[in-house]
C-alpha cells in the first residue's frame, strides 16, 4: 500500500502508463487531454505528451474549490461554457463578486486549463472527463477480480462495442450526421427559424440578428462571431440561417467531418480478437514475478474504504438511502448505468443495445466466482497479456484524430471503487454543447 501511494506521488505509475498508452495511439497531432489536477497526472502528462493540451475536468475542479451552492455552480458552469472571451470575463467577474476565495483558485489554475473560451488548443468540447467516469462506473464491480481478468473483461467489452458499432454504422451515407449531431442541428434550426439576416457581402459575410445580438458569419472562413460554430464543431444558429437564407435547406456540410456516420464507422474499423488460451501465449523472458499482497492481517476498527481516490479538495458526497437501502442504491445504479451511454456519440451503439451490455456485464460478474483462485499465476501473466493487448490495440495508431480527447482520473488506477458511482451522479449533465 505504501509503495502504491508513493507511486501516486512521484507519477511513476501514471508514467509508465501514459508511456504504454503513446506506444499505442503514437505522436497524434492536436492532442487534448482532460483530467483532474493531481499532481502525479501533470507531471506524467508534462513528461510524456509535452506537446498536447492538458486541460482540466471542469467537475473535479469545481468539487476542488468547493462550490457547493445551487446558484453558484449554475455561475460557475455558465463561465465553463462561455464561448467568447467577452462573455467568459462577464461570467467569471461575476463569480468573483459572489466567491472570491473560488475565483482565487480558479485563477490560480488557469482560465485556459478550463474555460472553453479561454482555452489556446481544441478540446474538442470536451469540458469533463464524464465518460472516464463512465467507464469506472460501469466496471466498478469488475475491478475486484484479478487483473487478468479485468484485463479480459475490458477487452471483451472492446470487442462487442466494435462491432456492434461497426455494424450500426456499416450502411451509413457519406453526408449523414450521427443522430446526436442530427439532434444538436435540427435544434439549431427550430432556435433560428425567424431571424433575420442580411448580406454584407453575397455568398460569404452575412450578419444575423438573433433578437438578442448581432453576430456575423463568414462562410468562407467557417466562423461566427459567436465562436459557437468554430469551437463546437456544430453550426450554430446563426450559420444556419444564414444557410437558410440562401436557399440550402441541407444542413450536414456546415458540422465538422467527425460528426458523421461514416466517421464513426471508420474509428471502429479494426477488429479486436479474443486472447487465445494463455498456454499459447508467447511469455517474453525476464518478466518479474509479481505476488499478490499479503492480506492476513485486520486492523481494528471498520475497515477501510478504499475504494476510489479523492481529487485533491475533494469530498465524498454522502447517499444515505444509497446506502442503506438496497432497492434505492440498485435503482441509482440503474440510472448511472442508463446515463453512461449519453454523453458520447461512441456510446451511441452501446445506448441502443443496452441489453446485450448488461448481459455481457452479467456474464463477466458471473464469471468472477472463479477469480480468487490462482492469483499469483494471474499477476504473474499480467504482462505478458498487457503485451498482447497492446499488439491487439496497436491498429488503432492508425486512426485519425480521434473524435474525443483523452479523459483520464486518478480514479483510474485499477482501485475497486464501489463509491465512485455515488460522486458521480446520474444528474450530471455529460452534454457539453448546450446552449446558453
Ligand atoms: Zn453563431
Amino acid at each position: 500500500m505504501e509503495t502504491t501511494k508513493l507511486y501516486l506521488l512521484t507519477g511513476e505509475s501514471w508514467t509508465w502508463f501514459l508511456l504504454k498508452f503513446k506506444e499505442c495511439i503514437g505522436e497524434v497531432p492536436n492532442l487534448a487531454i482532460i483530467t483532474d489536477r493531481h499532481p502525479a497526472i501533470i507531471l506524467a502528462c508534462n513528461t510524456i505528451f509535452p506537446n498536447a493540451f492538458h486541460g482540466y475536468c471542469c467537475r473535479h475542479l469545481m468539487m476542488n474549490c468547493k462550490m457547493k451552492s445551487d446558484k453558484l455552480q449554475a455561475i460557475y458552469w455558465k463561465t465553463c461554457k462561455a464561448y467568447t472571451p467577452e462573455e467568459f470575463q462577464r461570467r467569471v467577474s461575476d463569480l468573483r463578486g459572489f466567491r472570491p476565495e473560488a475565483y482565487k483558485k480558479l485563477e490560480e489554475a488557469g482560465f485556459e486549463t478550463w474555460s472553453r473560451a479561454m482555452c489556446p488548443a481544441d478540446r474538442y468540447n470536451y469540458m469533463t472527463s464524464n465518460s472516464a467516469e463512465s467507464i469506472n462506473n460501469l466496471t466498478r464491480h469488475v475491478r475486484k477480480a484479478p487483473i487478468t481478468q479485468l484485463m479480459e473483461w475490458y477487452r471483451a467489452l472492446l470487442q462487442k462495442w466494435y462491432c456492434a458499432r461497426r455494424d450500426k454504422y456499416k450502411d451509413s451515407d457519406a453526408n449523414t450526421l450521427s443522430d446526436w449531431a442530427t439532434h444538436k442541428v435540427m435544434d439549431q434550426m427550430q432556435k433560428s427559424a425567424h431571424w433575420n439576416v442580411l448580406e454584407i457581402e453575397y455568398g460569404r459575410l452575412y450578419q444575423v440578428d438573433d433578437r438578442r445580438r448581432v453576430h456575423q458569419v463568414d462562410l468562407t472562413s467557417r466562423t461566427c462571431t459567436c465562436h459557437k460554430w468554430q469551437l463546437s464543431g456544430i453550426p450554430c444558429g446563426h450559420v444556419i440561417a444564414v444557410s437558410r437564407k440562401i436557399g440550402c435547406t441541407v444542413y450536414s456540410h456546415l458540422a465538422l467531418g467527425w460528426f458523421r456516420k461514416t466517421t464513426l464507422y471508420s474509428t471502429y474499423q479494426d477488429l479486436v480478437y479474443p486472447m487465445g488460451e494463455p498456454s499459447s501465449w508467447v511469455r517474453p523472458d525476464g518478466l518479474q514475478v509479481v505476488k499478490p499482497p499479503n492480506m492476513n492481517f485486520r486492523t481494528a476498527g471498520r475497515p477501510k474504504n478504499t475504494d476510489s481516490i479523492k481529487s485533491q479538495g475533494e469530498e465524498p458526497i454522502q447517499y444515505e438511502a444509497a446506502y442503506t437501502n438496497n432497492y434505492v442504491r440498485s435503482q441509482e445504479y440503474e440510472a448511472t448505468y442508463t446515463n453512461n451511454y449519453v454523453s458520447t456519440q461512441e456510446y451511441e451503439a452501446a445506448y441502443n443495445n443496452k441489453d446485450g451490455g448488461s448481459q455481457g456485464y452479467q456474464s463477466t460478474y458471473n464469471n468472477m466466482n472463479g477469480s480468487s483462485q490462482g492469483y499469483e499465476a494471474a499477476y504473474t501473466n499480467f504482462n505478458s497479456m498487457f503485451e498482447q493487448a497492446n499488439i491487439n490495440f496497436g491498429g488503432q495508431s492508425q486512426h485519425p484524430l480521434p473524435t474525443m480527447p483523452l479523459t483520464f482520473s486518478q480514479f483510474n488506477l485499477g482501485q475497486s471503487s464501489q463509491q465512485t458511482y455515488s460522486t458521480w451522479d446520474s444528474s450530471w449533465d455529460p452534454v457539453n454543447l448546450a446552449d446558453p
